[in-house]
């Protein structure tokens, strides 16, 4: 079946920014698996791939704009390092997801917003940058890949909004 709304889909790609440097490669050991038309993937590639089936492949270069948006340099902030757990070991690329307290009106990331998850993009001094851009924000994204498997989704995994893979529910 060609790819519409309500299927799930297995892909492999290779990802590479406007540089050539290779982002992610996901390949046929262990495909990418998402149910198509629920703004689960970005919406550059889900337009791409609706109408294709298995055996076609795919090249797309995306602007950041049809894909994980501009970089934002406000979503950068600098916090205290004591803001963090003493014994967690910082380094750059780490991910959180931020929970504002709200009994807590000093929160220095309650302004941030509710279940926003955000990186560390300098750790080792006293400050920690973290910004809450995605780490594809602003970047060009060059898809090469393959349609592997089409297949309607059930119920639940409609009911779920997400697919499910095959040993798991999730
Ligand atoms: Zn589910």
């Amino acid at each position: 079946m060609r790819i519409q709304s309500d299927c799930v889909v297995h892909l492999r790609y290779t990802l590479k920014d406007d540089q050539g440097e290779l982002l992610e490669e996901v390949d046929l050991a262990e495909p990418f698996i998402y149910l198509h038309g629920y703004e689960n993937i970005i919406p550059g590639l889900e337009e791409t791939l609706d109408g294709l089936q298995p055996g076609d492949t795919f090249q797309v270069t995306l602007e950041p704009e049809e894909a994980y948006g501009p970089y934002n340099l406000q979503f950068q902030q600098r916090v205290n390092r004591a803001e963090f757990p003493e014994d967690m070991d910082l380094h750059p690329g780490m991910a959180f997801e931020l929970i504002p307290d709200h009994n807590d009106t000093n929160d220095v990331f309650g302004k941030a917003g509710t279940g926003l998850i955000f990186y560390i993009k300098e750790a080792g001094g006293d400050d920690v940058l973290i910004d809450a851009n995605h780490p594809l924000a602003g970047k060009q994204l060059n898809f090469i890949g393959e349609i592997l498997e089409v297949r309607p989704a059930t119920t639940l995994e409609k009911d779920h909004g997400h697919a499910h893979g095959p040993h798991t529910e999730h």
